[in-house]
């Protein structure tokens, strides 16, 4: 089946009264339009199941811990979710409620997850393998691409993670050494941190106080506040991201405007969290 994707920007109404929006998205959803008896448009109703399903998704839970969610919100969430794929649309929350579920399932100590009411949900399960398979194909794309050229698609000082989605979001060390060992950095910061060790192929016969060679780029510095987690040079970076629901595997981050020093930190402190989250539940049990 083709799914027509359904933009969330609509969800933002449901803050502001639940169980009003949530009785007029039933009608709409599954009644005919009281006026001329006629039934409501596909579309609008795709709309109103996207809505109900993301609105019990928000009741399944009050932290980001899935062994204290509300199961049977949970499956209500897939409920809503796999009515509006039999549809035939999709929309981004369908596919987190979709991938999350799927990941609950996973989890030994959640045998609820696995009821048989969740293996019905047929349509939702074939979105969420139609995603998976898309992003497989997505990521077996970009590998490919790196691998011809790492030097130029991941940032060369070891541990900082960032690479760009294009060659040029990079900055290629300007100095003197061979193309095909020729590194790129992120930031001047990482540059620098790695010159002791580029140094001895850019420049072999370098004194100490030699300075690294790089192209122009806005200057990043360590230690980030706010206002200077922003840039607007327009290129495109990514960094992995440990995964903070799933517990497992990571989600790429892909940013045009954060620096590479905040993405970092962000990354650095979700890692923290994670950290922390294991030790708790080895000391609980
Ligand atoms: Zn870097
Ligand atoms: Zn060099």
């Amino acid at each position: 089946m083709n799914f027509a994707f359904l933009s969330d920007k609509h969800l933002h109404t449901l803050e502001k009264n639940e169980d009003s929006a949530m009785a007029w998205w039933m009608q709409i959803a599954f009644e005919t339009s009281p006026e001329t008896n006629a039934p409501i448009p596909r579309g609008i109703r795709v709309r109103a199941l996207s809505c109900l399903a993301n609105s019990q998704w928000e009741l399944k839970v009050t932290e980001d811990d899935p062994d204290t969610w509300n199961i049977d919100s949970v499956h209500r969430a897939g409920v809503f979710a796999d009515d509006c794929a039999a549809l035939g649309f999709v929309s981004a929350i369908m596919l987190h409620i979709g991938m999350k579920i799927r990941e609950l399932r996973a989890l030994p100590h959640v045998p609820e997850a696995r009821h048989p009411r969740f293996t019905k949900l047929e349509y939702l399960w074939e979105i969420v393998e139609t995603r998976n398979q898309e992003m497989a194909r997505e990521k077996q794309k970009r590998d490919q691409t790196v691998v011809k050229a790492p030097n130029a698609y991941v940032c060369a000082l070891k541990g900082c993670g960032i690479e760009g989605t294009r060659k040029s979001a990079l900055l290629r060390c300007a100095g003197k050494c061979p193309a095909d060992v020729k590194p790129s950095y992120c930031s001047k910061e990482c540059q620098k941190a790695d010159w002791k060790k580029h140094k001895l192929i850019c420049k072999p016969n370098a004194a100490a106080k030699d300075k690294p060679h790089v192209a122009d780029a806005p200057a990043a510095k360590t230690k980030m506040t706010i206002g200077e987690s922003i840039r607007t040079d327009g290129k495109e970076v990514r960094i992995e991201m440990p995964d903070i629901i799933g517990g497992s595997g990571t989600i790429p981050l892909v940013s045009k405007t954060m620096t590479p020093e905040f993405m970092k930190d962000v990354r650095d402190e979700v890692e923290k969290l994670l950290v922390t989250d294991a030790d708790k539940r080895s000391e609980a049990n």
